[in-house]
């Protein structure tokens, strides 16, 4: 039978199948006992969104089994830290990752995807937020269900005794969520000159009572980059994901909208393709994403449910277990935790500095 240390050495050399480093590098091995002839192994995942835990689970046996044939049982469990840049603290929030969805034009599905990455997320057992950032057209409210609601003031007590004023956001099942709608008639325009649509931004990320969340995401208004400044100055991102249609003008768009990112130095998570089907083709973004060496996130198909559920305040419901979209959202909620992630699973050792 063997020792505890010798499964443990035999384990860290397992290669973990999203990220093919070894479960020892990755420093994922929380917990090795062997106990009657039985394997108790406790993988730390980096998020509760992690994919793929019967793979990780499968690596785990076989080597096991291979290299301990005596070992009678393996019992994998798993167990999720979240981990994250932890950035906001200068304006005090407390938020692991803050994630930006942004297009390159509007009516691309944009507030869909960072609507549905919200949901996901939190289905997938992480602390969430969902602010609406898209300040030109506002429709996370609507899609959620919760645009006739106003969100209350509250006051708290800072560390230092004084106290301030909070914005308490909406819950909805469990989701926080802050808009900008919340805030304006329904057929309320409103010009934003750049100070004040900073001040606004700024304001909606400090003064809002969100509590601790392993994920913020963000949705902004398509194309410009007014709002994606101000983010990448506040705060250090975890990163943006685009969302475009398959099709080669919108694709275009797209590209502008990853460049837009690259120059206020917002690192690029990846790219969604949202409305694929006969209407706009197929796979447009994936081909893209690839040329410009951008993790591609999935798909999202063109369904009516998804309108018909956004139309209704319903969002949530595309995470139903009968809906016909819930395992392709689910799939880009996990790509883009896995790419989360690998900003800090996969970041090299600092080398260590040498005083000359
Ligand atoms: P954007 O935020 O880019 O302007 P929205 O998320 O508001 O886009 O989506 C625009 C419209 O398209 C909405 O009516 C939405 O319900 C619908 N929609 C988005 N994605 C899909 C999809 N995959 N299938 C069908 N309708 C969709």
């Amino acid at each position: 039978m063997p020792t505890d240390s010798q499964l443990q050495s035999a384990l860290q050399q397992v290669i973990e199948p999203n990220l093919g480093r070894s479960l020892g590098e990755l420093k994922m091995l929380a917990g090795v006992r062997q106990d009657g002839g039985i394997a108790h192994v406790t993988i730390d995942l980096p998020t509760p969104a992690f994919p793929g835990r019967d793979r990780i689970a499968a690596a785990v046996e076989q080597a096991i089994r291979g290299q301990f044939p005596d070992v009678s049982g393996v019992d994998v469990q798993f167990t999720a830290s979240v981990r994250g840049k932890n950035t906001g603290g200068s304006i005090g929030l407390r938020c692991k990752n803050v994630v930006a969805v942004g297009s390159g034009k509007g009516g691309v599905g944009k507030s869909t995807v960072a609507a549905s990455l919200a949901f996901g997320l939190k289905e997938l057992g992480c602390k969430v937020g969902l602010m609406d950032a898209d300040v030109y057209g506002p429709s996370i409210p609507h899609m959620t269900g919760v645009d006739r609601e106003q969100p209350m003031a509250t006051k708290i007590q800072k560390p230092d005794g004084s106290t301030a004023d909070r914005i308490i956001p909406i819950e909805v099942d469990g989701l926080k969520v802050m808009s900008m709608g919340f805030f304006l008639k329904p057929d309320q325009a409103v010009i934003w000159r750049g100070p004040l649509l900073h001040r606004a931004i700024t304001q909606f990320l400090a003064d809002t009572e969100w509590g601790e969340l392993d994920y913020l995401i963000i949705d902004l208004p398509p194309g410009t980059g007014d709002v994606s400044l101000t983010l990448s100055q506040l705060l250090g991102l975890a990163g943006a994901i685009v969302v475009c249609t398959p099709q080669k003008v919108a694709l275009l768009d797209a590209v502008k909208a990853v460049s837009m990112y690259n120059q206020v130095k917002i690192p690029l998570l990846g790219i969604v393709e949202n409305m694929t089907g006969e209407i706009f083709g197929r796979g447009g973004a994936k081909a893209k994403a690839e040329e410009l060496g951008i993790p591609f996130l999935g798909e999202i198909p063109i369904d009516a449910s998804v309108r018909i559920q956004a139309d209704a305040g319903q969002i949530g419901s595309l995470f139903a277990a009968d809906s016909p979209v819930r395992p392709q959202l689910l799939h880009i909620c996990e790509q883009a935790a896995l790419e989360i992630a690998r900003q800090f699973v996969e970041a090299p050792a600092l080398p260590s500095l040498e005083i000359l």
